[in-house]
């Protein structure tokens, strides 16, 4: 029988080996919280981009997602998740700015409750269906401006934000139980560095990490 001759296609690169090589490639950069490195070996990344980037999944580079936007690199998602936890389990924790939902699926896999607040609506149902599709049933969703911080009155033991202020938000840090932390980036351009905070019984203390690129964190919603 003569073989069938199948139209070449260039391969879409989104098996959970090439997941594999990502994960160590963030080791390789320094990440060895062994839960986080877990975390982004199962989320498949090429779920939360548009079909057409599905190739570049597993790549570590930031993607655009529409409305501007982009999902941010995955060692910077497991970067700031490391800091987030700092080798403990976490509980309740509040992402600002949703965006596709990868940093928020990878939050939900290694703490009890994910709480997150998006401001550009369309951007939220698509991250909310894919919640869905990968039955994340521990993310509570809120459409709004995350600067304000989430709209019911309560405490977290972690927030990170994924848009960068021009300084830290201090509703977000009224939102902190004591000694819980926020993980975030400050500054504008080329000039912005992550940034950690913690609250104390008399305030926050803060330390200066490395430098990274995000969005700007927009007041209002659209
Ligand atoms: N964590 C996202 C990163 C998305 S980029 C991911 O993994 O895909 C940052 C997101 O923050 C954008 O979607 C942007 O719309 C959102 N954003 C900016 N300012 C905001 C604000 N004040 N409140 C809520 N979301 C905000």
């Amino acid at each position: 029988m003569a073989a069938l001759k199948w139209k070449k296609r260039a391969p879409v690169i989104t098996t959970p080996r090439s997941r594999r090589r990502l994960v160590e490639f963030i080791r390789q950069q320094g990440v060895c919280n062994e839960h986080v490195l877990a975390s982004i070996d199962a989320i498949p990344r090429h779920l939360f981009v548009d079909e057409a980037l599905a190739n570049h999944a597993y790549e570590n580079t930031a993607l655009p997602i529409g409305n501007q936007q982009t999902i941010s690199q995955p060692y910077t998602v497991a970067r700031m998740t490391e800091l987030l936890m700092q080798g403990r389990p976490l509980q309740k924790v509040l992402e600002i700015g949703t965006g596709s939902g990868y940093q928020t699926a990878v939050l939900a896999s290694l703490a009890s409750q994910v709480y997150t607040i998006e401001r550009i609506e369309s951007l939220l149902e698509q991250a909310r269906r894919r919640f869905r599709t990968l039955d994340l049933n521990n993310i509570r969703t809120y459409h709004g401006d995350g600067g304000l911080g989430w709209p019911d009155p309560m405490f977290f033991d972690g927030i990170m934000v994924t848009a960068a202020p021009l300084g830290i938000p201090l509703k977000l840090i009224e939102q902190l139980h004591i000694g819980g932390r926020m993980v975030l980036p400050i500054g504008q351009g080329d000039q912005q560095a992550l940034v950690l905070v913690v609250r104390t019984r008399t305030g926050h203390a803060k330390k200066i990490l490395e430098q990274v690129s995000f969005v700007p964190l927009r007041s209002g919603i659209q």
